[in-house]
């Protein structure tokens, strides 16, 4: 494939700091994984960072430590990636799914009020894509139903809503680093708090439910094995390094993919910002405007001419076992599902030129309009 859809950008320091670990010896609860975790926690701007093996994980332990539990329910977005919303039915709550603004694609903040009930207790808020929900409006309902807010901030490292980066506006907040997001430790995600006790919580579920002064074969907790290994670590820490680089670099591209398709809006709708926010570009979503294209044979179009594109992202409430558990059906989230339908996600990685760029764009707007005239 020419044209991949991500691809992580990996150089020469990571491959030392990782072989620096290999050569230690000490591979798991050494010291990469701390230091690795202080870094990212003053990077982030909150008091503590609780390494773990992936985004998942992270959401997992952090719907436990704010006690969520059976016969609770916790507001979230149906337009996300499914780990968000299964971290709600791991705990036995059930996910209570508000529809989404048609703009930024995040939580549509003016139909959540309607959903709260006397079980709510939580808004499992998602930054999608790379771009910030509107947060005064969660702060301002969750302080009114006096709610918890846990911020699923995989997709968004370093994106700022009203200058405050993502991840700082919840009891906690959850990073993933899977080698498609903004930047890598291979597997592995990171949870955020200013709060000592659910890091504490956090540090022990995640190590088998230890408390920090007890010996190794003593459980204070039904925990579980969600450690970051090392070498993890090790990547994490030469990824943070180069983070701010990262991320200007896909904020150039998604300028110059704006610009080309800006001039096709009768085609394609190209990603909006809200005033207030920095996007930091997890992907670049088009949506195809007429409704009656299949996006799916432009997908598979493409990928005849090495350009990889994907469907991003399909709607939670309509996979099969939402549907059987919650009865969820076709047009009870009308955005989300209109977005899921017509979204294209291109080409997002660091060493993309100027001239790929344009060759991708423009083979995406001839597929789409042969597409367009066949109807
Ligand atoms: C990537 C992602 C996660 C976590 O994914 P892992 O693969 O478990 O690290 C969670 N929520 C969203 C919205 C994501 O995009």
């Amino acid at each position: 494939m020419k044209y991949p859809i991500a691809k992580p950008y990996i150089n020469k320091r990571e491959k030392q700091l990782v072989l620096e670990v290999l050569d230690s010896g000490n591979l798991s609860l050494g010291p990469k994984h701390k230091e690795f975790e202080e870094k990212f926690a003053q990077k982030i701007g909150t008091k503590y960072a609780c390494s773990v093996s992936s985004g998942t994980a992270g959401l997992h332990l952090a719907m436990i430590a704010a006690g969520i539990k059976e016969g609770d329910e916790v507001i979230t977005s149906p337009f996300s990636f499914i780990a968000s919303s299964n971290a709600v039915l791991y705990v036995g709550a059930k996910p209570v799914f508000v529809d989404i603004d048609p703009t930024t694609y995040n939580i549509d903040v003016t139909k959540i009020e309607k959903k709260i009930t006397k079980k709510t207790k939580a808004i499992l808020v998602v930054h999608i894509f790379g771009q910030a929900t509107d947060m005064d409006s969660v702060l301002k309902i969750a302080k009114k139903y006096k709610l918890k807010i846990i911020e699923d901030a995989c997709e968004s490292i370093m994106a700022k809503y009203d200058s405050k980066n993502v991840g700082t506006f919840g009891e906690s907040a959850v990073f993933a680093f899977y080698p498609n997001k903004q930047m890598t430790t291979g597997e592995g995600g990171m949870i955020v708090t200013n709060n000592k006790k659910i890091y504490e919580i956090c540090c022990s579920l995640k190590n088998q439910g230890r408390s920090p002064n007890m010996q190794w074969l003593d459980h204070k907790y039904l925990g579980y094995n969600y450690r970051m290994d090392e070498m993890s670590a090790a990547l994490g820490i030469a990824q943070l390094e180069k983070l701010d680089f990262m991320i200007k670099e896909r904020q150039k591209i998604c300028i110059t993919y704006n610009k080309y398709f800006g001039k096709y809006s009768d085609l394609v709708q190209i990603p909006q910002v809200s005033e207030d926010n920095i996007h930091t570009w997890f992907v670049y979503v088009l949506l195809i405007k007429n409704k009656k294209i299949k996006r799916d044979e432009v997908i598979k179009d493409l990928y005849k001419i090495e350009v990889a594109t994907k469907p991003y992202l399909p709607s939670i409430h309509l996979f099969d076992f939402y549907k059987k558990i919650f009865k969820y059906k076709r047009g009870d989230f009308p955005v989300s599902e209109s977005v899921s339908d017509s979204a294209i996600a291109l080409p997002l990685y660091i060493g993309l030129k100027e001239g790929d760029i344009m060759e991708i764009a423009k083979k995406v707007i001839e597929v789409i309009k042969k597409h367009d005239k066949r109807i």
